[in-house]
Parts: C-alpha cells; sequence; structure tokens
C-alpha cells in the first residue's frame, strides 16, 4: 500500500476560468476502504469508485467543515453503498453486503455494475451548515458509478461534466485508484468544449494513468495540453469523525422505547457495545450510561428543554 500521506486532490481553472477541474489520487485510501469494510474485489471497485467521487464532489464544497454524502441503491446484491467526504480531503464509505455471490470479473473487468445493480437511485446529499441539507436525486444509468456520477451533475445540477473514476485491485490489493472531474461554465466556447472532449476521449484509463506514474497534476495535463492554472493542493485520508459523544447523539435519537430494549437485552452483561460501521471502532457503554441517555430521550419526547 502506498503512503496515504502523498495522496492528494488539485483543484485548477482553464480556458480563462470557464472550465473547472479536478483530479485526485485515492489509492491508499480505497485500500484502506477495503480493508476496513472487508470488500471483494468487485464491491471494492464500486465502493472505491464511490469515495473517490465524493471526494471529488468535496473539491466543490467552500468549507473544510461542509460534507458531502453520496448513496447509491442499485437493487444489485451489494446492496447500499454510501460514500461521505468533506471539504478537507477526508472520506468514508461503507456497504451493505462486503462480499456477494456475484462473479467477480465479466469480460475482463471488475464487475462493477454487477454487483451494484443498474436500476434504482444515486443521491447527493450537501451539508453546508445551513438548517437543511441540499438533496439532489436521479435514476441510475449504468451501475458503473462514473457514469452515473456524471449524469447526475448533468441531469440535477444542471452543469455540463466529465467525470473518470476507477480502481484497479490485483490479486486482492488495490494498485491504483483515483480520477478526474472537469466541468464546464455558462460562456465556454464551442471550441474549447470539442477541444476538451477529444482529448478526454483519447485518454487512458485513469488507473492505467496512475499506474504508469501519472501524478493529478499530470492526468489534468493531459486534458488541457495548452496549459491550466492550479488553484490548490490538498492532502486526501480516510477518516472517520466517529467519537463517544457522537455515538451518545446517535443512540439519543434511537428513542426511549429502542433505548429501553437495548438496556433489557444488556441487563445481563452490564454494558452496550456499539461499532462504527464506517470504520469499525468499537464503543463501550455501560448500562447506567444508556440509562442516562434513555432518560434524556424520555425528556426530549416531552417537550424537555433540550428539543431543538
Ligand atoms: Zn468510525
Amino acid at each position: 500500500m502506498k503512503n496515504g500521506a502523498s495522496e492528494y486532490l488539485i483543484r485548477a481553472t482553464a480556458h480563462g476560468g470557464l472550465v473547472r477541474a479536478f483530479a485526485v489520487d485515492a489509492t491508499g485510501v480505497v485500500a484502506e476502504l477495503q480493508e476496513r469494510q472487508g470488500t471483494e474485489p468487485a464491491v471494492t471497485a464500486a465502493l472505491g469508485r464511490l469515495a473517490t467521487g465524493a471526494l471529488l464532489f468535496g473539491a466543490l464544497l467552500k468549507e473544510p467543515e461542509h460534507q458531502v454524502t453520496i448513496r447509491v441503491k442499485g437493487g444489485g446484491p451489494a446492496g447500499i453503498l454510501l460514500a461521505a467526504a468533506n471539504g478537507g480531503g477526508d472520506v468514508r464509505g461503507l456497504v451493505s453486503n462486503p462480499v456477494t455471490d456475484v462473479a467477480q470479473v465479466r469480460n475482463g473487468k471488475l464487475n462493477v455494475s454487477g454487483v451494484v445493480g443498474r436500476e434504482g437511485r444515486l443521491s447527493v446529499t450537501r451539508d453546508l451548515g445551513m438548517r437543511r441539507p441540499y438533496v439532489g436525486v436521479v435514476e441510475l444509468i449504468s451501475g458503473e458509478v462514473g457514469e452515473d456520477l456524471a449524469h447526475y451533475l448533468v441531469s440535477s445540477e444542471q452543469t455540463p461534466s466529465a467525470v473518470g473514476i476507477g480502481v484497479f485491485v490485483r490479486a486482492g490489493s488495490v494498485e491504483a485508484a483515483g480520477g478526474y472531474m472537469v466541468q464546464l461554465m455558462p460562456g465556454v466556447s464551442n471550441a474549447a468544449a470539442s477541444a476538451i472532449e477529444s482529448s478526454i476521449m483519447a485518454l487512458p484509463h485513469p488507473t492505467t494513468m496512475l499506474r504508469e506514474g501519472d501524478t493529478p497534476e499530470a492526468v489534468l495535463g493531459r486534458i488541457f495540453p495548452d496549459g491550466f492554472q492550479l488553484l490548490d493542493r490538498r492532502p486526501v485520508r480516510f477518516h472517520c469523525p466517529c467519537s463517544m459523544e457522537r455515538v451518545h447523539r446517535a443512540l439519543l435519537l434511537l428513542g426511549t422505547s429502542a433505548l429501553a430494549e437495548i438496556l433489557a437485552q444488556d441487563r445481563d452483561q452490564g454494558f452496550t457495545e456499539v461499532t462504527c460501521e464506517f470504520c469499525g471502532e468499537q464503543y463501550t457503554l455501560s448500562s447506567a450510561d444508556v440509562e442516562r441517555l434513555r432518560a434524556e430521550a424520555a425528556g426530549r419526547s416531552n417537550g424537555g428543554p433540550a428539543r431543538e
């Protein structure tokens, strides 16, 4: 596995600021996701593509604490796939079924649409620290993730976009993962748009470029042979922000009756174990802690001062 610290995402503009472009090497991030979620190769590729997409979408956020969550439910055996990134380059992800009974390789490629499914929806939730998050939803078009993300940007956000992402797994280990995203702003000339389209058509697969040693800058260099303006470079990493405090908040949201059930179930052992489904971290709460949360939840449902 490559050293995660060397992995980064770049943001750039081209054609006088009328084109936005992003590229990322997320190899170590996806390798860690595979390890934490225990995914088989085709699911690693599906979840890795989604996480790479979340990092690219995260690059559009203005603040590091803003968050974007992409959820795919395609009706395939992997179930629901979810990846969440923030504006600071942190990403995490999870999948309902990390191992399926589907053939991992089809036509010489990892069978991503076979595990994801082709019929369902992709939703994007942006939490910008406002009262309500912004949510957009599209129907899946291929279940290959990258195409579905580009379709989302075009149809839900009316931004002509190209998204190229990939994950290369060999002998069970992630050898390359990453990609690019290019967006045309209103006012870009037809000549510029068609030049970009032809360079993207001629590009090797994202993981071929990364395996040949291309940096994110080199990938954008191929798309914009006349040059681009680098805006910034930021490290990317797998990071789960879970904590005991967040576990308490999540339990409170379950409400009094669910907490009473947990208490009854764990009465004999005297403690309750909660595992973070994103990273696998285990949190142990004493029954007294759970009882305190149950009482607090009861206070809230009675219109107590903690009600929001
Ligand atoms: Zn966690």
